[in-house]
């Protein structure tokens, strides 16, 4: 049977950090957010550490999308003493609008994919937000090289369960043993790839995380196609 290779789509291939930076860095801008917040520079500070709390709740099945996307706007603005949920749905709306249109990808990302297409289908397996991940793949060019878009939206299953590997090797037609996952979410990516039975390589893994010996890890992608190729 023939090898896939399934790769997750924020921070492996998309670059999410750089491309949500000049999302919100646009934001500040358009909202005229300096009668608020002293710089820019801040504002993304205190967004990305309350984005993140939102977003471990969310994958807790602890936040809901809808409140995710303007609450972390909101604990932003009232960490800066101005409580405006009004302002802060408006910067939760646009974010969403404006940040899947840009297009900056990871170093190497586009010759990896490019090569590895040319010898396997290509997959993405993603706990993104089904109408967001879609624009993502469309703008930045990466949508022709990708067979199957398995979002946890639409299989009701958030990685790293099982269940999200499971329907991903169905509707590609791929065996386990033969497959690959790639990701640089250590438990979401690289542990739960590797226990739903497919070989793993974790991008970019961070000192602290003691990682499974099985699981292969790589500073960037363009280690990714000599592991794949042999
Ligand atoms: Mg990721």
């Amino acid at each position: 049977m023939k090898s896939h290779v399934f790769f997750d789509l924020d921070n492996t291939l998309w670059d999410f950090k750089a491309n949500s930076r000049d999302t919100l860095t646009e934001l500040y801008a358009y909202f005229r957010l300096n009668t608020i917040i002293p710089d820019a520079e801040l504002f993304i500070e205190f967004y990305e550490g309350f984005n993140a709390a939102c977003w471990a709740a969310y994958q807790r099945n602890e936040m809901r999308k809808d409140f995710l996307r303007h609450q972390r706007f909101f604990l932003t603005l009232a960490h800066f003493g101005f409580k405006n949920r009004t302002l802060a749905k408006k910067l939760g709306a646009e974010y969403v609008a404006r940040s899947p249109l840009k297009t900056k990808l990871l170093p190497h990302a586009m010759e990896v994919v490019e090569r590895l297409h040319a010898e396997f289908p290509l997959h993405i397996i993603t706990n993104g937000f089904q109408e967001v991940q879609s624009v993502k793949l469309r703008e930045s060019g990466l949508a022709p090289y990708f067979k199957e878009i398995i979002t946890s939206e639409k299989a009701g299953h958030k990685k790293p369960s099982p269940r999200i590997f499971q329907l991903a090797l169905k509707r590609s037609g791929a065996a386990a043993e033969q497959s690959w996952m790639v990701g640089d979410d250590y438990q979401a990516d690289a542990l739960g790839g590797w226990q739903s039975g497919l070989r793993s390589i974790w991008l970019e893994p961070t000192a602290e995380t003691s990682s499974h010996p099985e699981i292969q890890k790589v500073a960037c992608l363009s280690e990714v196609p000599k592991i794949i190729l042999g």
